[in-house]
């Protein structure tokens, strides 16, 4: 560099230092307008940082977690536990796949659901439950009632695996989440509405839902919809599937299949199960009377990057 390129070099950097001191107050808002004499002045917001800092989205999780032991004696590390009615817990199971749900309950009923798990069946038939219940928000976290050594007793109302050749029940062989949405809803009266068939008809219950959280379906989009996962509900259940992926057991019957509640007629959004990759939904296994995990939670079920253990596939 010669002596005239060092002057303008040393001449630059005066001109940029005057220029990083040229703040200025627009609209209330700080704000930096760099002077660059071949263009508009060019406004850039971000330069100034008196903004209370915004936590960033935090990036998509690792296809491969690196905790060697996600479970402890069959609850998850990131749960909360809340154990279920020993009327609502059943025996060992060998668990080899993952049954999603929804719970398709109105969003304010959380805690309801909550604490009708720790509360005894009416009957010892009745006893449904789930191994996790996801909530919409991080304040209502991950609950889990049942290790995922033990029947959650969540994929009733019909519908098998077909296993090496033999119908075996899904909740011997699945791990059950529940995401805490409202499932199908009504657009009614201008707003979209959770409900509930009360044995004459179908009758609007609770709070509208915001438009903002509702998928509407076509081809009668102005009628239904389906209540959508949150951003944490979605990043939850991508750790805890990968943690599963690490923990259970590998498939004995890659070529397994379903045997589905009759007549196994699908709704148009429930996509194709995938061969090798054992996360279906509830819809899968009873499309007769079930819909969940809508469309939504299939859709990426359909496309998660199951098994990560040499062997699979
Ligand atoms: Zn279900």
């Amino acid at each position: 560099m010669n002596l005239f390129s060092r002057i303008a070099a040393w001449l630059s950097q005066i001109f940029v230092t005057n220029k990083v001191g040229d703040w200025g107050t627009a609209g209330g808002e700080p704000q930096f307008q760099l002077q660059d004499h071949n263009s508009d002045p060019v406004v850039y917001k971000d330069a100034v940082v008196t903004t209370p800092f915004v936590e960033p989205t935090p990036p998509p999780p690792p296809a491969v977690h690196a905790d060697p032991a996600p479970f402890v004696n069959g609850y998850w590390r990131l749960a909360r536990v809340v154990k279920a009615h020993a009327g609502r817990t059943g025996g060992a199971i060998d668990p080899e796949f993952v049954v999603e749900h929804t719970t398709d309950m109105h969003p304010d009923d959380f805690d309801a659901l909550v604490a009708a798990w720790q509360r005894a069946p009416a009957t010892p038939a009745q006893g449904a439950c789930a191994h996790f219940l996801i909530g919409r928000t991080p304040e209502q976290g991950v609950i889990q009632f049942i290790p995922i050594s033990r029947n959650g007793n969540h994929a009733g109302g019909g519908g098998s695996f077909v296993i090496n050749g033999k119908i075996v029940h899904p909740n011997l062989k699945a791990v059950g989440i529940e995401t805490h949405c409202a499932g199908r809803l009504r657009f009614k009266d201008g707003v979209w509405r959770w409900g509930e068939n009360d044995g004459k008809g179908w009758v609007a219950k609770g709070a509208p839902i915001p438009t903002n959280e509702v998928e509407p379906l076509a081809p009668m989009q102005n009628v239904y919809g389906f209540h959508k996962p949150t951003a944490y509900q979605l990043h939850m259940l991508d750790l805890l599937e990968a943690d599963l992926a690490l923990t259970i057991r590998l498939l004995t019957d890659p070529g397994w299949s379903v045997k589905p509640n009759p007549p196994d007629q699908y709704p148009r959004w429930v996509p194709q199960l995938r061969k090798g990759a054992p996360v279906l939904g509830h819809v899968h296994l009873n499309p007769t009377d079930r819909e969940d995990p809508g469309p939504e939670l299939c859709a990426r079920a359909a496309k998660i990057p199951w098994f990560t253990k040499p062997g699979n596939v």
